[in-house]
């Protein structure tokens, strides 16, 4: 994954998505809009008290940059599920209510999440030319929203997995994802494999952290995705303080990022 700046507009790109020539995509920071305080600047949400105008502005620069069309977006209130929709041209510009994922096989839907801190999950079908687009912070991540995606797409679409090209994108890493008993509970009761990606916090003793990188892409793996075909970022949304809003971090009052993923017509 890397970060490029289009017209000033700083975005983050996965080199596997983006070379399948298939799909526009981007996971958005927080560079090159023009909101103010603790939206500064590049705040993409509309539900989080930023002056609308500037969000539109900010969408503007965003869709421009990427190439995707800001009247087709299908985005909602996420609310730590593992639900999906199958998104059709009915759901654009609506507001989605109670999923946290979507997926689609129509041309030019742009499928987008938001995010400050948990992990974006993008999936592209090279061959069924399907793509998905998941929500997955800790509770997703333990309720393995990853392996639900894939299942959907293999149930609604026919995908194959040995077809799926992943993208898990910018959250709160490993170095900062500090956890308690109660979280590492749920991990270890849904996921078997999870206390291998648990470890002790060095600096707090009693404490641990989290690698919702590693169990992820662990998840996508174990559907059966070629290890080859999956792309993992290395950037933490609180370290990265210049690049990234973080609820951790900044707490309620703060912008947020979004991934957005969208077929391309042929
Ligand atoms: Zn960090």
């Amino acid at each position: 994954m890397r970060v490029v700046n289009i017209n000033g507009v700083e975005i983050c790109l996965f080199d596997n998505l983006y070379k399948t020539g298939i799909v526009n995509h981007c996971f958005t920071t927080r560079v090159g809009g023009i909101s103010k305080n603790e939206f500064k600047s590049l705040n993409v949400s509309y539900s989080r008290g930023d002056n609308k105008c500037d969000v539109d502005e900010n969408l503007k620069r965003v869709s421009n940059a990427v190439g995707f069309d800001k009247n087709k977006i299908v985005s909602g209130n996420q609310i730590h599920g593992t639900k999906i929709l199958k998104v059709g041209y009915e759901h654009c510009n609506k507001n989605i209510e109670g999923f946290d994922g979507y997926i689609t096989d129509k041309p030019n839907i742009v499928l987008c999440t938001f995010h400050a801190d948990c992990v974006p999950l993008f999936f592209v079908d090279t061959v069924k030319k399907v793509i998905a687009l998941s929500h997955s912070g800790w509770r997703g991540t333990a309720n393995k929203m990853a392996q639900v995606t894939i299942e959907k797409m293999s149930e609604l679409y026919g995908c194959k997995p040995q077809n799926i090209l992943a993208g898990i994108g910018p959250s709160i890493g490993v170095c900062c994802f500090q956890i308690d008993e109660p979280v590492i509970e749920e991990f270890d009761n849904n996921i078997s494999f999870a206390k291998e990606y648990i470890f002790d916090d060095k600096d707090y003793k009693g404490h641990y952290k989290a690698d919702l990188w590693g169990i992820n892409k662990r998840l996508i793996i174990e559907s059966g995705v070629p290890e080859k075909n999956i792309e993992v970022t290395d950037m933490c949304t609180m370290c990265n303080e210049n690049l990234f809003f973080s609820h951790r971090r900044m707490g309620k009052n703060r912008g947020s990022m979004a991934a957005y993923l969208s077929l391309k017509e042929f």
